[in-house]
């Protein structure tokens, strides 16, 4: 390896930033230069005016620095053009002319295409799995995912705490796309009785009867933890006529949101009141947690040795606890899943 570069890509997650820590200290370690290249893919078109905005000499003692904050450094874009092969040829050209032989793509599944492509022409990449969502199959872990969850929990702690002085139940919705980890992990560290996810249907009744039968037991401070992907799943429900018969104005075509199911189970209830929060960008925007981070450090370290010893072509991951890599194709042929055992006792309690 003469050279190699890193950049972050998609989504940014906590921990990014400790593993392009981690890949520098192994690259100052095997004595193999490193550039970090910014804002995804679209740093390796040359598109800025200037070197500069696409790509930086990355020393140890700035990324130091940088290790325990979250967001990236590097900065994270979407990068279209990278969908077209031609642009793909332009990447792959940039890098040898950089004398870039070697990539760390740190991202989430489609990051892994554009790097499978990149392999195809002849760079060699090595991904690791950077995204709070935890929907890549192939890993139990992704970068960020432990970070956003404990996020969520504190959130929910503290909503829970005021919940529980008013006895009012509250709707809290958490990321993760389509992927309902982030809501489980969080539903199931919090108590919280009831979970809505992406990966089972549910209906809007059937969520106000088991609020009913929560309160029926004497629960008036119920928390229903949504994922934002949970719209994907929900049974058909006539949310205009619903609200608009019940004292509620609502207009034609608005979509069912975590607000809008608040005021639903508040009708169908009869409750003073149920109230709602969307913990949005704090998920992404925290300080990894210590088992990020040690995930971060090991994958990064990983990442700079494969490319050392000339393999390519492979992302990092978690399995049984333990760091480990395979090949990118067999890693995304594999299918997600989702513990619905674990799903239906929280919704059963
Ligand atoms: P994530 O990596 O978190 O899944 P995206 O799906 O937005 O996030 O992908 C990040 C970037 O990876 C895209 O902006 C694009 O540059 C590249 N990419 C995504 N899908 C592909 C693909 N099928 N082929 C080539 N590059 C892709």
């Amino acid at each position: 390896m003469k050279k190699i570069g890193v950049l972050t890509s998609g989504g940014d997650s906590p921990g990014m930033n400790a593993a392009v820590m981690a890949v520098a200290k192994a690259a100052s370690l095997y004595g193999i230069p490193l550039v970090g290249i910014k804002r995804g893919y679209n740093g390796l078109l040359r598109k800025s005016p200037s070197l500069f905005d696409d790509m930086e000499e990355l020393h140890l003692d700035t990324v130091l620095d940088i290790a325990d904050r979250p967001g990236t450094y590097l900065r994270t874009a979407r990068c279209t053009e990278f969908l077209d092969p031609a642009w793909r040829e332009v990447a792959a050209n940039t890098l040898r002319a950089m004398g870039i032989d070697g990539l760390v793509v740190i991202g989430g599944d489609g990051s892994f295409h554009g790097a499978e492509y990149l392999c195809e022409l002849g760079i060699h990449c090595i991904g690791i799995p950077g995204t709070i969502d935890n929907d890549l199959a192939y890993t139990e872990m992704t970068l960020g995912f432990d970070t956003a969850v404990n996020v969520c929990v504190d959130a929910i702690r503290s909503i829970r705490a005021t919940s529980r002085s008013h006895d009012r139940p509250h709707v809290v919705e958490v990321m993760g796309r389509h992927c309902g980890d982030i809501a489980l992990t969080a539903a199931v560290s919090t108590g919280a009785e009831i979970v809505l996810c992406p990966e089972e249907h549910w209906a809007v009744e059937e969520v106000a009867d088991r609020l009913n039968r929560q309160m029926a037991k004497g629960n008036y401070r119920a928390t229903i933890v949504i994922a934002e992907g949970c719209w994907d799943s929900m049974e058909p429900f006539d949310l205009y006529t619903y609200l608009n018969t019940h004292g509620k104005r609502c207009y034609e075509g608005e979509p069912m949101s975590a607000g809008r199911l608040a005021s639903v189970m508040k009708r169908m209830c009869n409750m003073v009141e149920v109230r709602s929060t969307v913990i949005g960008y704090t998920q992404r925007g925290a300080e990894p947690t210590a088992r990020d981070s040690a995930f971060a450090f090991e994958a990064g370290h990983l990442a700079v040795r494969l490319l050392r010893d000339g393999i390519s072509n492979q992302v990092i991951g978690m399995r049984e606890g333990k760091v480990f890599y395979m090949a990118i194709d067999e890693a995304l042929r594999e299918e997600k899943y989702f513990n619905h055992e674990l799903y239906n006792l929280v919704n059963a309690l």
